[in-house]
């Protein structure tokens, strides 16, 4: 099916839309303006970090001073830019497109904190939020980051139990209260979590409340370690 599409429809670049050869991704020009994140980076969220890398587990900021449920996280690309056109495509144009080379620049930045048997978990879209927009972006990015890392997606083992307010214009601690309960283990399927190591999945970190909030859930379901991967961070400086 998937050949099949890409025969009718040419691949185009994720970010502008211009025909690039291959399988997608970005051409050269959005390429050289797209910030990636690689060398030193917090070990909690994946944002990068000045100064050479030294092997050490350094934080940011932000991660020394919320407490982080998970242990570990990465991102792929800093929010601005070229990353958050991507991000909005993905979210609000229906740009599922973007989700294959998305998936293929995070399986990069996971690597050093993946474990053998790790699974996937997408944060879980409210469904009146999944009806109106027809797809959960996160899911969209756990399923290519799943075939792209060979690694086994549980597309429902977390849901939302309801809708919960908007995010924007709350600081973080209303953010964070806003969202307890809000994300919880599926009632059946969320035990397929008990004993795993599970990598929580989204699009983009801001203040990782949404991510904290999924990360308890997992705890919850019995869960053994959690860690976190988005594709793109939202940093303080840029
Ligand atoms: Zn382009
Ligand atoms: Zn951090």
């Amino acid at each position: 099916m998937q050949s099949l599409v890409r025969a009718v429809y040419p691949a185009q670049c994720a970010s502008c839309g211009e025909i690039v050869d291959g399988d997608g991704g970005l051409c050269g020009a959005c390429w050289r303006e797209t910030r990636f994140v690689l060398g030193h980076v917090c070990d909690t969220c994946g944002t990068p970090l000045p100064g050479e890398e030294d092997g050490g587990t350094d934080q940011c900021d932000d991660c020394m001073h919320i407490a982080r449920p998970w242990r570990r996280g990465r991102t792929a690309l800093t929010y601005d830019g070229i990353g958050r056109r991507l991000v909005l495509g993905l979210k609000y144009a229906d740009r599922l497109d973007i989700a294959r080379p998305a998936a293929r620049w995070m399986a990069r930045a996971i690597e050093p904190i993946t474990t053998p048997g790790m699974v996937i978990v997408p944060i879980p879209s409210h469904w009146t939020r999944m009806f109106r927009r027809r797809y959960n972006q996160a899911a969209e990015i756990a399923r290519a980051l799943g075939r792209e890392t060979g690694m086994a997606v549980l597309p429902n083992a977390l849901i939302r139990a309801r809708g919960g307010e908007t995010q924007g214009g709350k600081n973080f601690d209303a953010r964070f209260a806003n969202l307890v309960g809000v994300i919880q283990p599926h009632p059946k399927k969320g035990a397929d979590l008990a004993g795993k190591d599970v990598l929580i999945v989204d699009d983009v970190m801001a203040s990782g409340a949404t991510l904290g909030a999924a990360t308890e859930a997992t705890y919850v379901a019995g869960a053994r370690v959690v860690c976190i991967a988005t594709l793109a961070r939202v940093a303080k400086d840029t």
